[in-house]
């Protein structure tokens, strides 16, 4: 009895709809799921009433992209409530802001000789949320670079001539947003952010876990983890980022998984923090 507590949808930068998720963790009889898009809660309404049907719980979720000293830090959020309004309202923003990004990259193509149309890049993004991929595709369109990764390289990644930083919120305020919208905070793959200074620091503001098991993590990362967890006391989550089968990248729905023991600790710790509130 199997759970899979990180994969993401078509709400965000995922391939699969969130009934498709709930259906193949069904195939491969999973006891539960957890959604968790980037910034985003569409996918949660629809997977849970899929998931009613085939019988896996569904447990409402976040990833929260956030950025420290220039870095990406992931927070994820478990058993939020996902009709917070302050948690709404700061998504907003975040999505809004994706937006204007967009639109001052593709000026900042223009100048640079290079136009692609912006309503051709929001159609491309569909109803997932808009990234500097899809500037890629609607460049390959046009015939300026052959790759996505040539596009980042030549022209939009960091420090390239049409670079734009995004508003981002930090870790700290992000586990807040969490804790005040009752979920459950825990850091996103720590092996990859690389920078352990941040788990104390995170941990004074009501970090609750560490995801310990994850596709890249060694499994040195996964023991050193999982003594941090130790350490301050928090939950070893893990799972498999999945965003489809047509991305080539990250792993498969189930292939790394925590047992359910795991989903209970998140109940309880939800459920202390209530009485704090
Ligand atoms: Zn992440
Ligand atoms: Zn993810």
């Amino acid at each position: 009895m199997e759970v899979d507590l990180h994969i993401h949808t078509t709400a965000s930068d995922g391939t699969s709809a969130p009934q498709e998720v709930v259906e193949i963790a069904a195939y491969y009889g999973l006891r539960a799921i957890a959604i968790t898009d980037h910034d985003e809660v569409g996918g949660i309404t629809p997977a849970l009433l899929a998931g009613r049907l085939t019988g896996i719980e569904v447990i409402p979720g976040i990833e929260i992209n956030t950025e420290y000293e220039q870095r990406e830090v992931h927070i994820l959020g478990y058993f939020i409530d996902y009709h917070d309004p302050k948690l709404l309202a700061q998504l907003k923003r975040l999505q809004d802001a994706r937006l204007i990004r967009i639109s001052k990259i593709v000026n900042a193509l223009r100048q640079l000789g290079l136009p692609i149309e912006l309503t051709r890049v929001r159609e491309l993004a569909g109803n997932g949320s808009i990234g500097r991929p899809h500037i890629g595709m609607a460049m390959i369109e046009q015939g300026y670079v052959k790759s996505i990764q040539e596009a980042f390289h030549r022209y939009i990644g960091y420090g390239c001539p049409a670079y734009v930083p995004r508003y981002k919120i930090g870790p700290e305020e992000a586990v807040e947003l969490i804790l005040g919208a009752k979920g459950v905070p825990i850091l996103a793959h720590p092996g990859l952010v690389n920078r352990d200074d941040l788990i104390p620091k995170l941990v004074k503001v009501g970090l609750q876990g560490l995801e310990v098991y994850y596709p890249e993590h060694e499994p040195w990362m996964v023991s050193k983890y999982l003594k941090l967890t130790d350490k301050y006391g928090l939950i070893a989550t893990g799972g498999s980022d999945y965003h489809g089968n047509k991305a080539n990248y990250r792993a498969d729905i189930g292939t790394v998984t925590v047992s359910y023991q795991v989903v209970d600790q998140l109940k309880e710790c939800q459920r202390l923090n209530l009485y704090k509130v």
